[in-house]
């Protein structure tokens, strides 16, 4: 299995895109505005789209993806998410007022996309790649995700502040290589950090404490702007661990 990071910002400006991963030629983990990087050829290849949750950093584009390919593809794209996200999709987005509603559309027989509904903790296994939403607390219903080559586990976040049935999870996750977590604000915003359902370098240390095996550490969602404040807390925070900056571009073989 591959992932390439499309997008990893909290926000747009200069050459920042929002959360998007491809893994596979098949499957975007979020459709923020990185998913702007992909060729119409990419795009036609996509099959499932697995949202964290329905914030537009995370699935602004997805009303777009969904579009370009629409005519070049015999078959819906399959969105995947908690049934709290799919709501938000159906009622604010593909409602016919912001954006057709695609799971009736260009007809009921033939339409662009399908929703699924995910259970977090219930595997989703799509051939020999295991995908399992993961637990989140965020301002709105979230979810990270575990996916799991057989050789190896790689664990997305999502949005979320520090969640205990998250590291409990991770901690069960024998093979777990990978840790792409965000850290969206600064110390000094623990109390937004709290509200808004986001993590700090602080709340970072604490959760990456409870980990029980090694694991290579990234962090993404950073606030534009406030990248290099941040970087440093996670330095003075979390010093000896190994904690990187996940950028646009980089891949994940495992
Ligand atoms: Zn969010
Ligand atoms: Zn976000």
């Amino acid at each position: 299995m591959k992932i390439k990071v499309l997008g990893c910002s909290a926000g747009i400006g200069d050459s920042r895109r929002t959360s998007c991963c491809r893994l596979d030629g098949d499957i975007l983990l979020d459709a923020g505005t990185g998913a702007g990087e992909l060729s119409l050829q990419d795009l036609i290849g996509i099959e499932h789209v697995f949202l964290t949750h329905a914030h537009l950093d995370h699935a602004g584009l997805l009303p777009l993806v969904v579009d370009a390919a629409g005519h070049f593809r015999d078959r819906p794209v399959t969105v995947h998410a908690l049934d709290g996200t799919l709501s938000a999709l159906r009622e604010c987005m593909f409602n016919g007022r912001l954006w057709p509603d695609y799971a009736a559309l260009p007809s009921p027989e033939r339409p662009f996309l399908r929703y699924k509904a995910l259970e977090v903790g219930a595997t989703l296994n799509l051939d020999g790649r295991k995908i399992t939403p993961l637990p989140a607390r965020h301002a709105v219903p979230a979810a990270g995700y575990l996916i799991d080559s057989g050789r190896a586990s790689l664990a997305l976040s999502g949005d979320t502040t520090l969640c205990d049935a998250f590291w409990e999870a991770l901690a069960r996750v024998e093979n777990l290589k990978y840790l792409l977590i965000e850290t969206a604000f600064p110390n000094a915003d623990a109390a937004l950090a709290a509200v808004a359902g986001h993590m700090t370098a602080d709340l970072l240390a604490a959760g990456l404490s409870r980990l029980r095996r090694p694991v290579e550490v990234y962090v993404t969602h950073l606030e534009p702007g406030r990248e290099d404040l941040i970087l440093a807390e996670i330095e003075a925070a979390c010093g000896g661990l190994s904690v990187r900056r996940l950028r646009q571009g980089m891949e994940f073989e495992f």
